[in-house]
């Protein structure tokens, strides 16, 4: 990235000191004293000057009315002065005009000043008491050395977890402090809370379930080289920046803009997690009082988080314990909690890197307005927030969590674990490596759950639900592809059928299995894990994600009595019948009979019994084999019983007819000459009128259903 070559600055500084009024020279002069011995100065100048480049190199510290109080190195300090900018030097934040009560190893041991936490230790003070709680708390503490800073001080990080040494399928959870070296409350803090878990551990009862149920890692100093820019003695003159000069929270790679140069402190920071997966984290800070969440590098309004109103919820719960365990007026700053971008916008935060690409959850933790408190104070800080670091760990344990392994071999699998319609923007979480155990923070609600890894099928697992301070299990077996499945079938009782289908088949292909009872059995269906899932005797489904056994069985309990209903046409060949078949004793059968062309239908008859003169009726089967003959005339021959008296009149006709007979006629239909009805009514009378004038000119055919006899007449319509 950009970066300013000294000689052009120093020809730049010529100019300025030459022609710059008194008192800027007089400021030149101040800040050029103060970069003898420090790698920043802390300046403030008009607000009106702030422009978008100097954020970039600029530490931004906080406004106050018209003037912007500022950290910058010498570059930062050098572009202001060939921007000619009217600065003022003024008091850095870490010098402080109090006595910080310094504690060395040897004042801290010999005086029983580990429990009273009212000072800061002394550089050695610090790195002996990191290792005495590993050598008090052999089981509990782990102290790793994990790099050197610029001037080769140590970076350490203390793990504390039940049974430290073992590795445990449990959620991994981070709080550090002071990457801004005068912002050194959060320091003695994280190292009185390493004493608090370890201590409290089996006497504590939540404590100890923290422990047993977390692997927690603190790094009460990120930057050692600001605290102690002095010298190892005092955190008196503390520096924000580490000793290149350089802001450490701008100094993490970024989605959006990555600026300066990686440090040596940020490196150690990202190699050492990179073999751990945080589920959350909280960085602390100090300069004002509030919970800061992502995003960093935008607002709200351009970006928010998948999990923003989560993140809100543990935000709240954070500022809201310790404002009610505080004097009034404690972390009420925006409210006690503001979105990170919403507050001012950076690039290179460490909250957006593990955010963004450890896709971890983390807070940023503003832990007091003054960003060194006298020793004396520290305590009440404590108090004022012990419970919320435990609140906000606990919430790591909370949300979905599960195991995914390989369906076959039983293996951890490493898994991308996705909620569906809701993840964005690197918001998912991944499995573990050694045990294949994720864990997904989440506001209640109702959830789609995607499991997906290379050379397996993916698996989505919907309706999973969620509530707020709770725990879903959500354990998957996620099947290598190219795995073929076997269906197996038992016979039961053994040898009371036959059965077909078993056999190995691809996921997703079609089975079909078949039974067929043996002698007196009768198939009762398909079941699996005592559950029935079929009850046809031939079955086809798709091969799923599984081995299936089915049990096929079979019973010998006799099946209902059916009988058969035969339906004859009379004459042969004149027409159709329909619906006849097997039935039980009492069913309703629905039957029809269909003339060809030049026939109609007369009645159905069962043996000399005429059953019915209507051509599609409901007939009810008795207790025994039944023989219906649906019988059909030839239209031209049909039978005329001359003792019936029957007129129809006028024939030929435009379409209005009469139909008078001796006896009651009960229906009356008409056929067209393919045997299709045009026209039928229900009469009950000696005569009626027929109209037929909707018809189609035509020769058709009248039937005329009487009490006794039925006739047909051919009818002309002009
Ligand atoms: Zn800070």
């Amino acid at each position: 990235m950009k970066s300013f070559k000294t000689p052009f600055f120093f020809v730049v500084l010529f100019a300025i000191a030459l022609f710059a009024k008194a008192q800027s020279a007089e400021q030149v002069t101040k800040a050029y004293e103060i970069f003898e011995n420090k790698p920043e100065v802390y300046l403030s100048f008009d607000a009106s000057e702030m422009k978008e480049i100097l954020n970039f190199y600029l530490s931004y510290d906080y406004q106050k009315e018209d003037r912007i109080f500022v950290y910058a190195n010498k570059s930062a300090f050098e572009l202001l002065l060939n921007m000619q900018i009217d600065f003022k030097v003024e008091r850095s934040p870490g010098d402080i005009d109090f006595d910080p009560n310094m504690k060395t190893w040897e004042e801290i041991l010999a005086k029983g000043n580990e429990k009273s936490w009212d000072f800061y230790p002394t550089y050695s003070g610090y790195v002996n008491m990191m290792y005495q709680f590993q050598t008090d708390y052999t089981n509990l503490v782990k102290i790793y050395n994990i790099g050197e800073t610029v001037l080769g001080r140590d970076l350490l990080y203390a793990k504390i977890t039940s049974n430290v040494n073992q590795q445990k399928a449990v959620p991994k959870f981070m709080y550090s402090s002071t990457m801004h070296g005068d912002e050194a409350t959060g320091f003695v803090l994280m190292l009185r809370l390493i004493d608090y878990l370890a201590s409290n551990y089996g006497t504590n009862p939540d404590i100890t379930f923290l422990l047993d149920n977390l692997e927690i890692y603190i790094c009460p100093n990120e930057n050692p080289d600001g605290t102690y820019t002095n010298n190892d003695n005092t955190v008196s003159g503390a520096t924000r920046s580490n000793a290149n000069g350089v802001d450490l929270n701008r100094n993490y790679p970024n989605p959006v803009s990555q600026h300066s140069v990686r440090q040596p402190e940020t490196i150690a920071m990202m190699s050492f997690t990179d073999t751990i997966s945080f589920i959350m984290s909280a960085n602390i800070h100090g300069g004002i009082e509030l919970i800061n969440y992502p995003w960093d590098s935008w607002t709200s309004g351009v970006k928010k988080h998948a999990d923003h109103n989560w993140f809100i919820l543990v935000s709240r719960e954070y500022a809201d314990t310790a404002q009610y365990y505080s004097p009034s007026g404690y972390m009420t700053a925006y409210g006690g909690v503001t979105h990170g971008g919403d507050w001012y916008v950076v690039y290179g935060s460490r909250q957006d890197y593990f955010t963004y690409y450890k896709y971890d959850r983390e807070v940023t933790i503003e832990i007091s307005d003054t960003k060194m408190v006298p020793g004396a104070q520290l305590p009440a800080y404590w108090d004022y927030n012990y419970r919320s670091f435990l609140n906000y760990m606990r919430q790591s344990l909370y949300g979905v969590k599960g195991l995914v392994k390989n369906a076959i071999t039983l293996d951890p699998v490493v898994a991308k674990v996705e909620v569906l319609s809701h993840d964005a923007f690197n918001s998912e979480v991944y499995t573990g490596e050694m045990f294949g155990d994720y864990y997904r923070p989440l506001l209640a609600g109702t959830y789609s759950f995607k499991f997906s890894a290379p050379g397996y099928y993916d698996q989505t697992i919907s309706n999973v639900s969620v509530t707020n301070y709770n725990t879903t299990q959500l354990d998957v077996m996620l099947v290598p592809e190219g795995t073929e499945f076997e269906v197996t079938i038992i016979v039961d009782p053994v040898a009371s059928g036959t059965v077909t289908g078993a056999g190995v088949y691809d996921l997703g292909s079609p089975v079909t299995i078949t039974a067929s009872p043996n002698g007196d059995f009768v198939f009762q269906g398909w079941f699996l894990d005592g559950s029935l899932v079929n009850s046809q005797s031939e079955y086809t489904f798709n091969m799923p994600m599984e081995n299936l056994e089915f049990t096929a069985k079979f019973s010998e309990e006799i099946a209902p009595e059916t009988y058969n209903l035969t339906l004859l046409v009379n004459p042969a060949g004149t027409g159709t019948a329909n619906g006849g078949g097997t039935y039980e004793e009492g069913e309703e059968v629905f039957v029809s009979a269909t003339p060809i062309a030049g026939y109609v239908f007369v009645n159905w008859t069962i043996g000399s019994n005429i059953e019915s003169t209507l051509r599609e009726f409901q007939f009810t089967m008795p207790g025994s084999d039944v023989t219906m003959t649906a019988n059909f005339e030839l239209i031209n021959n049909a039978a005329i019983l001359l003792s019936e008296k029957l007129e129809i009149y006028p024939n030929p006709s435009n379409g209005e007819y009469f139909v008078s007979a001796d006896n009651e006629i009960i229906e009356v239909i008409i056929y067209n000459i393919i045997g299709k009805v045009v026209y039928s009514q229900i009469i009950n009378d000696v005569e009626s009128r027929i109209n037929l004038t909707g018809v189609d000119a035509g020769v058709y055919f009248m039937k005329i259903v009487l009490d006794s006899n039925v006739i047909v007449k051919k009818i002309q319509k002009l």
